[in-house]
């Protein structure tokens, strides 16, 4: 375990790190480590630590060396098909909670589900809601439907397309965590992002195409009264609120993130 904490000591997380791959080749959790300070791994358990260690100090993330991550308390499966789930993207979820009554039966979608992350979220929450989830990409969907399944989520349509393509009929809500970073964005060489599906994270060279045709289509399905919501990056809050006027949307707003940063913008359907 030292040795591991030392490899990773370049990441501000590295003992964190070193106890979540050590429980994972265990079959456990960090708790049981705790219990059982004394256990000796076995030859083969101690290799199979050592090859993760050595992954994780290359940079690939913990969530696809455990292949498994947490969003709004729920486990979700994560391959490098998908972006991993971040915390950030609760507080989209949190809003769509805060307006779809807890009775509602909606027809929502999430476009660019990745591992379904929001879309689970939601149909945790609103059992008689029916939600459409697309992907552009079919690994993603595959993550994403087995995700549902595993949780038991079975109230959730998943669609291969892009954006809204794929779906009929008329919504109450569209919601997507859609690619925001500009192509040229240096954080995209950076930390986790370096790993993780581009067409997740970036549009191309401008970072808020995707937001732009998300709203052109949201405009365009949604229910007089219905909602867009959005998460974008901290500095896209004045151009996405502009997006989603010229969009024909009123009562606009943009919520902040835990860090203080502008994060979601949502708008209502005229
Ligand atoms: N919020 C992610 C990040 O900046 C990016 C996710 C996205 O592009 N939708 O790390």
């Amino acid at each position: 375990m030292e040795i591991a904490r030392q490899k990773l000591a370049e990441s501000p997380s590295a003992r964190f790190d070193a106890e979540i791959l050590l429980a994972h080749v265990l079959e456990s959790s960090r708790s049981f480590l705790y219990a059982n300070p004394e256990l000796e791994l076995t030859h083969k358990r101690a290799e199979q630590f050592k090859k993760l260690v050595k992954r994780r100090a290359l940079g690939q993330p913990v969530a696809y060396l455990t292949g498994s991550s947490e969003f709004w308390s729920l486990p979700l499966r994560v391959t490098p098909a998908v972006l991993i789930p971040r915390p950030e993207t609760e507080r989209l979820v949190e809003t769509a909670l805060e307006r779809i009554p807890p009775e509602a039966d909606w027809r929502i979608a999430d476009l660019g589900t990745g591992s379904g992350a929001i879309a689970l979220a939601i149909a945790s929450e609103r059992q008689k809601c029916e939600i459409h989830a697309t992907d552009i990409s079919p690994a993603a969907i595959d993550i994403a439907r087995d995700n549902a399944r595993q949780l038991g989520l079975g109230h959730i349509h998943f669609h291969c397309g892009s954006w809204g393509e794929p779906l009929q009929g008329k919504f109450h809500l569209v919601l997507s965590n859609p690619p925001y970073i500009d192509a040229d964005d240096p954080h995209l060489r950076q930390g986790d992002l370096r790993f993780e599906p581009e067409t997740a994270l970036t549009p191309g060279p401008d970072g808020l195409d995707a937001i732009r045709q998300i709203s052109q289509f949201a405009g365009s399905v949604l229910l007089e009264g219905g909602w867009l919501m959005l998460e974008h990056g901290w500095e896209q809050g004045t151009q996405c609120r502009e997006t989603l006027a010229s969009a024909g949307f009123v009562e606009i707003r943009t919520l902040r993130d835990l860090q203080g940063h502008e994060r979601v913008t949502l708008g209502e359907k005229d």
